[in-house]
């Protein structure tokens, strides 16, 4: 089987042959229909954050695709099943976080692409307990960005605790930026979407964002607070000034929420203006299995567009490219060659 590989930070991958990966005890393997790109595969490549995977690895978040083969022990799937494989690969189930509904933040979890070989690739193991089932009428290629893209913005706007008639701030239009946009709309606020690019500001009002507001020309703090300030803010642009400059558009009371991950990042934050204002900081990561199975839920109910551009695996290390540049339709999707 193909996979492209990541032999050292910084290079560019390079497509291997691999025998197929057997699936243990507890696992299955997974034939890969389509695999998302996620800007975090980007940084995983090179090597980007202070918790560094260990190079030979395939990187690879939103892995969907067909259960080929099961392991021992496993009985709740089948093989010709599709399921998506994310980030959470595997968390421990036995401490304080998996056991209080915080699977995401368990100290001993394992994370697909990273702690260990995900989606790039033709064939993948899963953990069969952590391999989402995809509903029925949901296409591989919409569920890839689902798996990241969609959960990942779905619980940051859960964790924002944001409310119908509240004023939202998606900074960022890309993969998550655009799935962002609309579970706000579904959770009922007015959306104002930034971004720095014409296509990406364009695709956000499309997807029915209420404002549009252009980072290189306008000021976004300002456009901001004259709509009195955003009661959460979602930092999904890979850039410090963007997680300062929302930080600075929230109302009093409002909530930043970090979640794009810039290499060495760091924003200052003032202490009067947040000790006065009430504002909050708060980190999310991903989702959790019951997050992903809603994401799924509300895509099979028609509620969300997953906007996309599929292409070969072969063309990997160009794609990082137009993500780096982007010029890209909000997500990649690689085609691993099933058929649709
Ligand atoms: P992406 O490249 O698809 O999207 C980033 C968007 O930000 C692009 O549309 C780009 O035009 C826009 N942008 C760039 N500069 C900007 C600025 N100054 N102001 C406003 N917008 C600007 O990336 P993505 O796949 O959506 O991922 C975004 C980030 O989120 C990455 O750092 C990724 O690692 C991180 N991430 C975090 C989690 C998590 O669980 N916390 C999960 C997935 C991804
Ligand atoms: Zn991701
Ligand atoms: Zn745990």
């Amino acid at each position: 089987m193909k996979a492209a590989v990541v032999r050292a930070f910084g290079e560019p991958l390079v497509i291997e042959d691999r025998p197929d990966p057997e699936p243990g005890p507890g696992q299955v393997r997974v034939r890969v229909e389509a695999s998302g790109l996620c800007h975090t595969d980007i940084h995983a490549a090179r090597g980007d954050w202070p918790v560094k995977p260990t190079p030979p690895f395939v990187p690879g978040h939103e892995g969907v695709g067909l259960v080929e083969k099961l392991g021992e022990g496993v009985t709740h799937l089948s093989v010709g099943q599709r399921v998506a494989v994310p980030w959470l690969g595997k968390a421990c189930g036995r401490c304080e976080q998996c056991l209080s509904g915080w699977e995401t933040l368990c100290e001993r979890q394992i994370n697909t692409g990273y702690g260990c070989d995900g989606g790039y690739a033709e064939k993948m193991l899963a953990w069969a307990d952590f391999a989402q089932p995809v509903p029925h009428g949901v296409t591989a290629f919409d569920a890839a960005p689902l798996t990241c893209a969609g959960v990942t913005t779905y619980k940051a706007l859960k964790v924002a605790g944001v409310r119908p008639a509240q004023l939202v701030a998606v900074s960022g239009v890309g993969g998550l930026g655009h799935l962002a946009v609309q579970y706000a709309k579904i959770a009922g606020a007015q959306v104002a979407a930034i971004d720095v690019t014409d296509e990406k500001l364009e695709l956000a009002a499309e997807l029915g964002a209420d404002v549009v507001i252009d980072a290189r020309k306008d000021d976004v703090a300002e456009v901001l607070k004259r709509y009195g300030g955003a009661h959460a803010a979602i930092a999904l642009a890979v850039n410090e000034e963007a997680f300062t400059a929302v930080n600075s558009g929230l109302r009093r009371g409002g909530k930043l929420v970090m979640v794009a991950l810039p290499a060495h990042g760091t924003i200052q934050v003032p202490i009067f203006d947040t000790v006065l204002n009430g504002t909050s900081v708060i980190g999310s990561i991903v989702g959790t299995r019951q997050d992903l199975a809603e994401v799924f839920q509300l895509h099979a109910a028609g509620r969300t567009r997953v906007i996309h551009e599929t292409r070969p695996l072969a063309s990997v290390n160009e794609s990082m490219d137009d993500v780096l540049r982007g010029q890209v339709k909000a997500r990649i999707v690689f085609d691993l060659g099933v058929g649709r």
